[in-house]
């Protein structure tokens, strides 16, 4: 396609971002939480849909994962048209699709790729099987600049999903995050930022780990409501911090204090989980 426009000398673009996601109606988590995040940081979104879910704000009943070659298309063609800054890769849906969006961004290797293994929803319900955690960690771990597990992400991805029964128990003893992030650093990640929300304690403690162990650690007051959409927001604001030109550390720490801005201001518009909001300094109340 090729079109004679002409703009204003002004309107530069917003630094643009990639974003490979599965959608969810609610607009709570998925693609459109990608979508609210990524604008309201000032960067302009490419939404890939890698599946389409069928949730409220309870729980996903369903998920169709998109043909992978139809995956890759939707996005050689906008990466052969724009200059994109960052790529955030949420929800995949199958094995076959891993391997789609894989060999898509190999063809990208500087551009800084955000990883958030989503393994199931709030509620539970599985969005990954253990054949697609092991392509996540074979095909896509060796790309990936920051993947961004929650604490129980860590542990399954790094108890290696490709062994079973005894291992599984072995792992049960819950091994250290510090041990967890090696092990994926050494499965290929460059950095690996471990949020806390589910261990115990008075704050949620997140830890950022490169090859020489923790980069920073950030304690932030727990929240009292079950948000859906939490990992989503912190993965795309930490994508759209490195495209706004940050480095790794101090996106990761930005993209922490928005997402706690966030859900700060979170509002139950079902009878399910808080939806995060991000665009809370829209709707007043500045801090
Ligand atoms: N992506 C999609 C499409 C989802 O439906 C979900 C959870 O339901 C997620 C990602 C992960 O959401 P969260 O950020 O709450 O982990």
């Amino acid at each position: 396609m090729s079109a004679t426009v002409s703009t204003p000398a002004s309107n530069i673009p917003p630094p643009i971002v990639l974003v490979f996601a599965g959608t969810d109606p609610t607009g709570g988590a998925g693609l459109q939480a990608d979508i609210l995040t990524l604008a309201s940081l000032g960067c302009h979104p490419l939404s890939v849909v890698t599946a389409v879910t069928v949730q409220d704000t309870v729980g996903v009943d369903d998920f169709l994962p998109m043909e992978p070659e139809w995956i890759a298309d939707q996005a050689r063609g906008v990466l052969e048209d724009m200059p994109v800054a960052a790529i955030k890769i949420g929800m995949i849906g199958s094995v076959e699709a891993v391997a789609a969006i894989a060999e898509v961004v190999s063809d990208y290797p500087d551009i800084p790729l955000v990883l958030d293994p989503v393994l199931s929803s709030g509620r539970g319900d599985p969005l990954a099987n253990e054949e697609l955690m092991s392509a996540l960690i074979d095909l896509l771990f060796p790309q990936t600049t920051v993947l961004t597990p929650n604490s129980i992400e860590a542990r399954r991805l790094a108890e290696d999903p490709a062994d079973d029964g005894e291992e599984a128990s072995e792992a049960e003893t819950a091994p250290e995050l510090a041990d967890c992030a090696r092990e994926l650093i050494d499965l290929g990640c460059e950095f690996v930022l471990i949020t806390g929300a589910h261990e115990q304690g008075a704050q949620v403690v997140n830890t950022l780990y490169n090859t020489r162990g923790v980069v920073h650690r950030q304690n932030w007051e727990r929240l009292p409501g079950s948000y859906h959409g939490s990992g989503c927001t912190l993965a795309s604001a930490l994508a759209g911090f490195l495209a706004l030109g940050q480095d790794v550390a101090e996106a990761a720490r930005e993209a922490q204090a928005y997402t706690w801005q966030t859900l700060k201001h979170a509002y139950r518009p079902g009878m399910g989980q808080f939806i995060p909001d991000r665009m809370y300094w829209v709707h007043g109340d500045d801090e």
